[in-house]
């Protein structure tokens, strides 16, 4: 089994998940006491956010490519940046690794891609959201339409990612709304909608919605359980 590296903390709350959703699959593959080898480096996510606020993206790039290079010596074999928003950096991080990151846009768009669907909706922060970094890796590369809620609807998404579920706070309101925008992107034309934010899926499940979901979370940990498991 290869060595899964994993940059957490942002938030502590989604990393729960990975590293649970990692072990339930190898057991779920393997059986037994089988669980996954993987390395965690938590941050402390605080001053990330602030960086991240007041647009200091360099700083976060030099941090997270440090950490990636721990995880790099250490033994592992790949890595996942374990949040949708820090793959804007993916590029600068990936350039000072030898060994891979997997792009949690990717696994999002073979889902997708499987299920045949050409236009969704994306739900994340405001970076994630408005941003092309992510948008335009799954239109140029994956040749997916992609559409965003409005503006006073995409202040909303975000407002709940971080007042509230990034501090483990999961309320019925905040899931009325969430719901509420996913049938108007439907009514504007998509076809599943991508939760990319790695928090969103501890809010909104598959039946919150008449439209496929794209839980961002899970999707990159089968990948990441695939590549683990491949010679
Ligand atoms: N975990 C979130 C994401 O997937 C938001 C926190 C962050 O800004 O990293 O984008």
């Amino acid at each position: 089994m290869k060595t899964i590296g994993l940059i957490g903390g942002m938030s502590w709350e989604s990393s729960l998940d990975y590293y649970r959703i990692l072990n339930e699959l190898i057991k779920e593959k393997l059986g037994g006491l089988s669980s996954a080898q993987c390395l965690l480096y938590s941050v402390d996510f605080k001053p990330i956010e602030q960086w991240m606020h007041n647009n200091k993206w360099n700083e976060i790039a030099n941090h997270l490519t440090i950490i990636a290079q721990k995880l790099e010596q250490a033994g592992a074999d790949f890595i996942l940046i374990c949040t949708n928003t820090m793959h804007k950096l993916f590029a600068q991080i990936q350039a000072n690794l030898q060994i891979p990151i997997y792009h949690i846009a990717d696994t999002a768009a073979s889902k997708i891609k499987e299920l045949g669907l050409k236009k969704v909706g994306l739900l994340g922060t405001m970076f994630t959201m408005e941003e092309d970094f992510y948008k335009i890796r799954l239109q140029d590369k994956h040749q997916i339409e992609v559409i965003i809620p409005n503006q006073e609807e995409r202040k909303e998404v975000d407002r709940i990612i971080f007042d509230e579920l990034v501090l483990g706070k999961i309320t019925d309101p905040a899931r009325e709304i969430y719901k509420k925008i996913i049938i108007n992107l439907q009514k504007n034309g998509a076809e599943g909608v991508i939760l990319g934010c790695t928090e969103i899926p501890l809010l909104i499940k598959p039946d919150d919605s008449t439209i496929p979901v794209f839980d961002t979370t899970q999707l990159h940990a089968e990948f990441a359980i695939e590549k683990a498991l491949k010679d």
